[in-house]
């Protein structure tokens, strides 16, 4: 039996090298590779002696980014369990509705969530983060054996459409993920990681995987906040930022906006990135943004690089090496560039299915994301939007995120939302849920007038509200049921 590849497996690899490289900061520790390996290794026997973790187990992690997020993830895979990522943005019942579905034998949460406790059974049994450091002081022993069957993660995807989904996801094939995302991002060995991005996430715990794979060190704080994320990026030396698109704009409104001058790539995914977002942080930062489009089940599809952020701001870039992308029609024929169609992705990064037994659609060995989008003449790929966030307005087809980008154009607006309200003349009728920068105006005639010069007549917006702020999840993705009222 080998440890092989995966979360333990690569950091064990790290600390038989490199022991005293370090592994992770957070606020309150550095960890070093040496440091981790052992601490790992003491936790997954705690966890067995202690809590009865077996193999196939299935474990709720409910934490926000921590070293110790970090190390109780590592021990469950290191036991042959699986670690189920619960994303901290669900609601009390959601999070017992997971528990339930995911057949939880344990669940290990930071006390900050206490209160999203209420509705999980009490028979269902839970560990405070805050005991870890106890738990490996009084730990039986650090020696480890690989358990027959390697461990696995279960990473929820977000519940944009519906309840989370758990994607199971076994240790990635071998390098296939850097070799991929090295093909299209500059990412050096040793490389200084802040990630933003939740670790709940595929994003975020994308990332992590990066960073062992590359002996790198991964720099957290809990919570994402402009000034004191910048703040441990230039006290660490940070050379990368790992972010959701929200995290940029709050960047960009940071009071005394901080400089950067280690980062040299700011990688963002999870949710569209708008063009003149992108543009807007080029200015601010430097030409270092990089846009992944992907999704839990697919991992990522494409990657766009500041060059091609500049002459198509709005772009998801290439498929990067391993990775293919397809845009089928509804019959599954092949697309020509610029027709709209639906995303399928191919690469050796696949889901392995989702833990409910569902499955997902497949053309060959291509795998459909879900979402819509076309190829620019040049092979650049442009997502419209999710195939369930299509409106059909009149008989036409609109995607909200064409109709998003325009009207984000305008300098005085923060943040855009676009839905298909009901209509009884039509079917549906567009909407619009606009924020706008403080202190600025703009009327509704204004932003109608200005869609209609750029997009076709049934784009342009019926109905449009101004809003404080957009109602967005964990990962910053706008939840659309919410813009409604109830
Ligand atoms: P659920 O499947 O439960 O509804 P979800 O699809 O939102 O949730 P995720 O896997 O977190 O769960 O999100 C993937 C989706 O996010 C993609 O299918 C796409 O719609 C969107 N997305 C991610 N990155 C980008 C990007 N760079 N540009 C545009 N859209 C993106």
């Amino acid at each position: 039996r080998r440890w092989g590849f995966g979360v333990f497996g690569e950091m064990r690899s790290a600390a038989a090298r490199d022991p005293g490289r370090v592994a992770i900061h957070d606020e309150h520790r550095t960890v070093t590779y040496g440091e981790l390996d052992l601490r790992v290794r003491r936790l997954a026997n705690a966890l067995r002696a202690g809590h009865g973790v077996r193999p196939g187990d299935r474990v709720g992690l409910l934490c926000e980014n921590s070293a110790a997020m970090i190390e109780s993830l590592m021990a469950v895979v290191a036991l042959g369990a699986q670690a189920v990522l619960v994303n901290t943005g669900l609601g009390n019942a959601q999070i017992e509705a997971v528990a339930h579905d995911q057949s939880l034998s344990l669940l290990l949460h930071d006390d900050t969530f206490l209160g999203m406790l209420a509705a999980v059974p009490p028979n269902l049994p839970r560990l405070s983060t805050e005991r870890i450091d106890g738990l490996i002081v009084r730990s039986p022993s650090a020696d480890l054996d690989p358990p027959a069957e390697p461990g696995s993660i279960v990473v929820l995807t977000s519940g944009t459409t519906g309840a989370p989904k758990g994607a199971r996801r076994r240790n990635p094939a071998g390098l296939a993920p850097l070799a991929s995302v090295v093909s299209r991002i500059p990412l050096n060995a040793g490389e200084r990681m802040f990630v933003a991005a939740p670790l709940f996430h595929t994003w975020g715990l994308a990332a992590l995987q990066l960073c062992l794979a590359l002996r790198g060190t991964i720099v957290l704080t809990r919570r994402f906040a402009p000034a004191s994320t910048l703040a441990a990026v230039n006290a660490h030396g940070c050379t990368s930022l790992f972010a959701v698109p929200v995290m940029l704009q709050r960047m960009l409104e940071a009071p005394g906006a901080v400089a950067a001058p280690t980062l040299k790539v700011v990688a963002v995914s999870g949710s569209a990135l708008t063009g003149p977002l992108a543009t807007r942080f080029m200015d601010a930062y430097g030409d270092v943004l990089y846009n992944l489009y992907g999704s839990t089940e697919a991992s990522w599809a494409s990657i766009a690089v500041p060059k091609e952020l500049r002459s198509a701001p709005g772009t998801a870039g290439r498929p990067p090496h391993g990775t293919r992308v397809a845009i089928l029609s509804d019959r599954g024929a092949k697309l020509p560039p610029n027709e709209v169609g639906r995303i399928f992705v191919g690469n050796d990064m696949l889901f392995e299915g989702y833990t409910n037994g569902t499955g997902r659609e497949y053309h060959g060995d291509l795998i459909a994301t879900g979402d819509v989008g076309h190829l620019s003449a040049d092979g650049l790929l442009f997502v419209d939007g999710r195939e369930d966030d299509m409106v059909i307005s009149g008989g036409e087809n609109v995607y909200p995120a064409a109709v998003e980008d325009v009207i984000a154009e305008l300098p005085q607006v923060r943040e855009v939302a676009v839905a298909g309200v009901l209509d009884e003349e039509f079917g549906q009728r567009l909407a619009a849920w606009i924020a706008l920068h403080p202190g600025e105006r703009v009327d509704a005639d204004a932003v109608r007038e200005y869609v209609r010069h750029r997009l076709a007549r049934f784009s342009v917006p019926r109905d449009v509200y101004f809003v404080t702020a957009l109602p967005r999840n964990a990962t910053g993705k706008v939840v659309r049921r919410q813009l409604f009222p109830s």
